[in-house]
């Protein structure tokens, strides 16, 4: 019998165990706990941010930064088509309208040359989202919103570790997010981050996420909020997992430089590119590209891959192309073709942090079968 390979397998094996038997043995549980603010404090601290904000996941991140810069019915946010449908997701729910910009072509992020045509006097923000390993390029961004009077909401679930020319990811937006599910560089099983400087704002969030209570009147409320509260437990991974930071993003990057060594004669695949001028990937999925002369596309690729017991995942689907945001009369005829390609002929492969090199040989052996 040959051992599956599944496409993401964590990481637990610092002290995570040690910090969870202390909420037990404590009977901290609930988000009152200890853990929450030193994870909140230090993960701040480790992106360079005055606050952070700890919340239940990514998406919900995303929601609380909408809501806290006030943006609603009638503004416009621009983000690339090509991302995971909490983006838009939370634009739309805000009663807000989400305007698409296509990726490029090389480092499938968002094309930021396509950005000033999309500004109109509706627009509120730019919502930047960095895909997959590598950052969007963040100087223009940052010029075009100065430029315009814009926010940045930088989605960074996939950044730990990353940073673009020498400053950390997670540093750049007005609110910038994080998620720590289990692909992600660090993880607490479910669970997000908001950071920020602005202390007015970052309590905004911290109120928003907890069913806006006030400090006074705790139960006499003046906005609505969530209970979109993270748990002891779950920051007590967070802080241990947080610890080893670092080392998670070598030992990924390791990955990445492993499968690109093997993979690189396979001539229909291209390969995520390993570093752009302003950024080395940390490969947070090693997703492959099937070029165009290959006779199949991602869903077949990975059909084989699983006849092999290899797990594999489709890349993102544009936002364009969703039914759910096609029947409410979104993006009517548009089309974003880099976005569209990626979508069919994307896919990545086994990419977890406790992939051990030899699941990395299997998975190129098997490529270059399946491939030919
Ligand atoms: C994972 C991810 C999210 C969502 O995070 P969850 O914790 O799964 O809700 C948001 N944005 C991006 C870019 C992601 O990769």
């Amino acid at each position: 019998m040959i051992e599956a390979i599944p496409v993401n397998e964590p990481l637990l094996d610092g002290n995570e165990k040690k910090y969870l038997a202390e909420c037990i043995d404590t009977g901290w549980i609930s988000s009152e706990g200890p853990f929450v603010k030193q994870f909140e404090g230090q993960f701040a601290a480790r992106v360079g941010r005055k606050y952070g904000v700890a919340v239940c996941n990514g998406s919900v991140a995303l929601d609380v930064a909408i809501t806290a810069l006030d943006i609603g019915a009638g503004d416009e946010v621009i983000l690339p088509t090509f991302t995971i449908i909490s983006c838009a997701a939370a634009i739309v729910r805000a009663g807000a309208v989400p305007v698409l910009v296509d990726s490029d072509s090389l480092a499938w992020n968002m094309d930021v040359n396509q950005i000033e045509d999309r500004i109109t006097p509706r627009t509120k923000a730019i919502m930047v989202v960095h895909i997959y390993g590598l950052p969007v390029d963040m100087y223009p961004v940052l010029t075009l919103a100065e430029k315009y009077g814009l926010k940045i909401i930088e989605d960074a679930a996939e950044m730990h570790g990353q940073t673009y020319k020498g400053r950390p990811c997670g540093s750049f937006g007005d609110i910038s997010t994080f998620s720590f599910y289990p692909n992600k560089h660090i993880t607490t099983g479910e669970g997000g981050m908001i950071v920020a400087d602005d202390k007015v704002l970052a309590e905004r969030c911290s109120s928003l996420r907890n069913l806006c209570f006030q400090p006074q009147k705790r139960f006499v409320h003046e906005e609505l909020g969530w209970n979109f509260r993270i748990s002891n437990l779950q920051a007590a991974l967070g802080v241990a997992q947080l610890e080893r930071l670092d080392e998670l993003v070598a030992r990924k990057r390791n990955m990445g430089q492993r499968y690109t060594a093997l993979l690189t004669d396979i001539p229909g695949l291209e390969l995520p590119v390993p570093h752009t001028g302003y950024a080395e990937n940390i490969y947070w999925v090693y997703g492959l590209v099937l070029k165009d002369g290959v006779p199949f596309g991602a869903e077949e690729m990975m059909k084989r891959l699983a006849q092999h017991k290899i797990g594999s995942r489709p890349f993102f689907w544009p936002m364009h192309e969703q039914p759910v945001f096609q029947k409410m009369g979104l993006f009517a005829d548009e089309s974003y073709p880099v976005a569209e390609r990626l979508a069919r002929r994307g896919f990545y492969i086994p990419s977890g942090m406790a992939l051990r090199d030899e699941q990395i040989k299997r998975v190129a052996d098997v490529l270059h079968e399946v491939t030919a």
